[in-house]
């Protein structure tokens, strides 16, 4: 692969300022520009004589250059060039604006290729702005030619060159890393043919062979680094627990009646239960959808048959209130509370009943994953917020039991192609429908001009006795920064409303700080939460009806979308304010969306793709690295043909270890470097 590594610069045609260029767009090396795929290709291929054109058609020729260039200023800052071509006996005008350079380019007598939109006028024909090329030449016309995504100062025509000198570089000797067997199974070109035909394919056949190779080997990469990450499948056996009727005890406790979305989740759940393998299930629902009483039903029947549930949430924030939630639906003393900040004796104790199995609902944080918990009889494992977590963590949780079942809630509702590659194997429950009496959140995207209306809006609606979210911007990478910003916002907004009592929220700050200004907020003592981006996710304070957002452009739809979802609910009409300091057309277009709808799965869809996976997820928390060919909403069958090759190859060799799937593997880590930590495939 050393070829591959070559540093871009060295390549002909690129040099030092080029190079820079290119970095932009990531390309660093030979291998990142032939990995640079074209935004699209287009057949400039069939050759039509002057005599056949027709007036809007788009044409490719070769045309003999009869006369000199001719210049005409029609306009004080507007020349016209026009070259007299001619083939087969006819003539037609080549025609160009201010363009100077093109005077010396073509010469009397000899041939060129062209390529562009015929229009006739007058009897004349004619093609503006025509591409054009050497008839030695064979990268911008005359055949199928790619177009790539650009930056400033770069054109097509030298990526293009670029693109083909390092392809004559490598010389058809890129390693092949997909084992022949799967190319021959599934029917994947050779790498050196498909990165050669992504760029330039002979003809479109060629184009989508080589397309569909290399979606596939993107997809695959993806699935066998996540599938690597996940736990191996227990085949043991878990515990059976007849759920249906216990569920049906616990939905008299409650004080409302579930929605049909819920109850059909349930039904879900109680059939895996009851079975002798463990149920490995998702549930996927929007904010505020109530997947948490659909938890406590899943936990509730797990005790009644004796066994422990454990509930493990990513925040300290969360699981108190979750804590809360199941003192409604246990004893205290068949409930504990593990988190970080439960320590010393209350942490000992709290082992014991762990141990022991007194404690039969255990609720907590990453510290139920510590080595020194252990449990008596775990039978139900829930995950909430799964996004959150790494797929590693979730699966330690579930080997402190035998083979308990595993339940994950997941609050980003992400499109069904996503899910079916983060979690594999799992299989998927949607809540698909809001509680009774919700109101939609009222949504505004404003500007800076009209922030003092914005606070006296957010000012009566705490006079008349509700509370307000305010999430400051988002800045970059820094923690530091983020605070600065918030503590200063949080200033401000204490001098405006003095009257009230202002607190800030931030990352920084010690769990249990964290988790005392929340329960101030959740009593309403506090009426405005300053916050940098972490209002805990799941965090639910119904009287909190305003969320003021800064710097809104800076979010992601989905990430909006999760912030928004902490007003809207109670009864009370919420509403939020995204501000946009963002500038151009696009991000106003963009947060209009938050504005048009508050459906999280049609937010999540648009948000991908606005913006690909892989910042849709947050690569920090999923190791997703980006995508650059595979079309999650389009290559669905695709991704269904990867998952099987997957499987397949990590049955065959589970980590990869055979000399054929070398290649194979050191791709994988290479693709997933930094960003997870590495599961089987290390
Ligand atoms: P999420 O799905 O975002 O985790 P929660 O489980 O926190 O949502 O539920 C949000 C709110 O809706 C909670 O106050 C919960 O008590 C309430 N809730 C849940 N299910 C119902 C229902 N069927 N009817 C009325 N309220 C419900
Ligand atoms: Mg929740």
């Amino acid at each position: 692969m050393e070829e591959m590594n070559k540093s871009i610069k060295y390549v002909k045609g690129v040099g030092e300022a080029r190079a820079k260029l290119l970095e932009k767009l990531g390309i660093h090396t030979v291998g990142d520009m032939l990995y640079f795929f074209p935004r699209y290709v287009e057949d400039r291929s069939s050759y039509k004589s002057i005599h056949q054109w027709a007036d809007g058609e788009t044409v490719y020729f070769q045309g003999t250059v009869y006369r000199e260039m001719m210049e005409n200023r029609i306009k004080r800052n507007m020349v016209v060039y026009t070259l007299i071509v001619e083939n087969d006996g006819e003539f037609a005008n080549m025609v160009w604006f201010n363009n100077k350079y093109l005077k010396n380019v073509f010469e009397v007598g000899k041939t060129y290729q062209f390529y562009g939109k015929v229009s006739v006028k007058y009897g004349k024909k004619q093609i503006t702005n025509p591409t054009y090329e050497a008839l030695d030449s064979n990268l911008h016309t005359g055949r199928v030619v790619p177009t790539y995504a650009l930056t400033d100062k770069l054109y097509q025509k030298n990526i293009r060159a670029i693109a083909k000198n390092c392809l004559d570089m490598m010389g058809g000797k890129i390693k092949e890393y997909i084992p022949a067997w799967v190319r021959e199974e599934y029917g994947l070109s050779e790498i050196n043919y498909a990165i050669s035909s992504i760029h330039f394919p002979q003809n479109m056949d060629d184009y989508n062979i080589a397309r569909y190779r290399l979606v596939f080997e993107e997809l695959l990469m993806l699935q066998l680094g996540l599938f690597s990450m996940k736990q191996v499948k227990h085949t043991e056996h878990a515990p059976v627990i007849p759920a249906r009727e216990a569920m049906q005890e616990f939905k008299e406790k409650l004080p409302f009646s579930l929605t049909g979305a819920q109850q059909n989740v349930l039904q879900e759940i109680a059939a895996d239960l009851e079975k002798d393998t463990p149920m490995s299930r998702l549930v996927q629902g929007d904010v505020g959808s109530g997947k948490t009483v659909v938890a406590f039903a899943a936990i509730w029947a797990a005790v009644q048959q004796g066994m422990q549930g454990a509930l493990m949430a990513p925040t300290e924030v969360l699981a108190s209130q979750h804590y809360e939630t199941a003192l409604h639906y246990f004893a205290e003393d068949e409930v504990a509370l593990l988190t970080g900040s439960v320590t010393g004796k209350k942490k000992q104790e709290t082992l014991a009943r762990i141990g022991s199995g007194s404690a039969k609902c255990v609720i907590g944080t990453h510290a139920l994953i510590e080595d020194a918990v252990g449990f008596a009889n775990l039978g139900l494992v829930v995950t909430d917020e799964q996004h959150r977590f790494g797929v590693n963590q979730r699966a330690k949780l579930s080997q402190k039991g035998g083979s308990p079942h595993m339940l994950v809630m997941s609050a980003t509702p992400i499109p069904r192609t996503l899910a079916l590659i983060l979690y594999g194997d799992l299989d998927i429950s949607v809540v698909n429908e809001m509680p009774p009496g919700r109101t939609p959140v009222k949504t505004y995207v404003i500007e800076e001009e009209l922030r003092d209306r914005a606070y006296g809006f957010v000012g009566k609606h705490i006079a008349a006795g509700r509370q307000a979210y305010v999430v400051c911007p988002l800045v970059e990478e820094s923690e530091k920064i983020d605070t600065k910003a918030a503590t200063e916002l949080a200033g401000q907004l204490a001098m405006l409303f003095p009257q009230y009592q202002v607190e800030l929220l931030h990352g920084k700050m010690r769990p249990k700080q964290k988790n005392e200004i929340m329960q101030r907020f959740a009593a309403g003592e506090t009426q405005i939460l300053v916050s940098t981006t972490v209002i805990e996710v799941g965090v639910n304070v119904p009287n909190a009806t305003v969320m003021v957002v800064e710097n809104a452009e800076r979010f992601g739809l989905s990430q909006l979308h999760q912030i928004r979802g902490r007003v809207g609910r109670g009864c009370e009409q919420s509403f939020c304010i995204l501000f946009n300091q963002g500038k151009n057309q696009e991000t106003r277009q963009r947060l209009g969306i938050m504005a048009k709808t508050t459906d999280g799965f049609e937010i999540a869809r648009k948000d991908l793709e606005l913006r690909g996976p892989g910042d849709f997820l947050g690569t920090r928390q999923h190791g997703m690295p980006t995508l650059k060919i595979a079309d999650l909403l389009t290559d669905v069958a695709v991704l269904k043909e990867v998952q099987a090759a997957a499987k397949k190859l990590l049955r065959q060799d589970p980590q990869l270890k055979k000399e054929e799937h070398r290649l194979l593997r050191e791709k994988i880590r290479e693709l997933f470097r930094d960003k997870v930590a590495p599961g089987t495939i290390s």
